[in-house]
């Protein structure tokens, strides 16, 4: 694919990240008869193909397995000609038009949208890294099953962190959930199913200091903040759920982002930069849900429309 001059094309409209936000996106850029690739390093579908089965996504009254709407959505997009290219994006500069450097090269484009999405935050304590993957997970959809009839904990006080101890809960015998404070910051409806749960048991106040083990994780040494106590706490497994960090250092160059990193956007999805827009979890004020991504996709891909009306013949 790769043309003189290390150009690989020139395009309207380049989508970088192709979860539930990028790929609507392409679909509304492409269908709307703009030349339009979508760039994503990993799978299509993002973040949502861990999940088991979604249940808050409009349209599927019985819930749908993420892999499977993230199928469905990608299906959609590429049948109205949206090119798709599995690459790492290095950085964008701006030109006269914005050039978008990737693994596989460079490519010129009037316009991006954003929809990089977020990644997992770490503890960064010792053994976390050599653990992950032999004890450690950060997705309790992909690998609760593992931990059938063991005793494993979760690390968070959010939706995430109380959600994946409910679904550990059906596979474990046991869960302790390790929270830095002694308030969560779940919703109301998940901290009472918690709260309820004899399997589920609160260790508050807590966190977590080191990760124990040789070649498999075999417990966690815990830091009480407010008795200055430590504890070995002896499980199978832990998860990790402290939350996501916006994967945006790659744009830092060119757009504002707030102190947390996140794209700050306006209603229309733009950012700081005139033509780029963000999508989706990556942007401040995010909420976070498949739903909310697929929305601001939508209108990214309107706005990225209107900009190339408006000033395309002039790039
Ligand atoms: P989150 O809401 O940011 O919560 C992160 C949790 O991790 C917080 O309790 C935080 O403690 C704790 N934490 C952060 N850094 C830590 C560290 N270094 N050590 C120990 N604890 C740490 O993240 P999330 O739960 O992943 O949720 C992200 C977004 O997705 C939210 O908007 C959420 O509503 C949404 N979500 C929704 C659902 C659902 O609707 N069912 C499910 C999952 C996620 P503090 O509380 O002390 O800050």
């Amino acid at each position: 694919m790769k043309a003189a001059g290390g150009i690989m094309g020139f395009y309207d409209v380049v989508i970088i990240g192709g979860g539930p936000a990028g790929l609507t996106a392409g679909l509304y850029t492409a269908r709307a008869g703009l030349k339009s690739i979508l760039l994503e390093r990993g799978v299509f579908g993002g973040q949502m193909i861990n999940a088991r089965l979604v249940e808050n996504y409009p349209g599927f009254p019985e819930g749908i397995s993420g892999a499977e709407l993230g199928k469905f959505m990608y299906q959609q997009a590429i049948k109205y000609n949206l090119e798709t290219l599995t690459t790492e994006v290095i950085e964008a500069r701006p030109k006269n038009i914005y050039k978008v450097s990737t693994t596989e090269g460079n490519i010129q484009t009037k316009s991006i949208i954003i929809a990089a999405g977020s990644e997992y935050r770490k503890l960064d304590v010792d053994g976390e890294k050599r653990l992950t993957g032999y004890g450690i997970s950060y997705c309790a959809t992909c690998d609760g099953f593992f931990f059938r009839g063991k005793n494993v904990a979760v690390v968070g006080g959010g939706d995430t962190a109380i959600t994946d101890a409910l679904e550990l809960i059906q596979h474990a015998n046991k869960v302790y959930l390790i929270h830095r404070r002694d308030k969560l910051r779940a919703g109301k409806l998940l901290q009472q199913q918690a709260t309820a749960h004899p399997k589920l048991e609160f260790i508050w106040n807590t966190v977590v200091d080191e990760i124990l083990g040789d070649k498999m994780l075999s417990g966690l040494t815990l830091y009480n903040v407010k008795t200055g106590r430590r504890s070995i706490l002896k499980v199978d497994g832990v998860f990790i759920a402290v939350g996501l960090i916006p994967n945006s250092i790659n744009f830092s160059n060119i757009l504002e982002l707030d102190n947390e990193g996140y794209i700050i956007t306006d209603q229309t999805m733009a950012t700081s930069a005139a033509g780029i827009f963000a999508a989706g979890d990556i942007r401040k004020n995010s909420a976070c849900q498949i739903a909310s991504a697929v929305g601001d996709g939508v209108t990214a891909a309107m706005s990225a429309f209107k900009y190339i009306q408006e000033n395309g013949k002039g790039i």
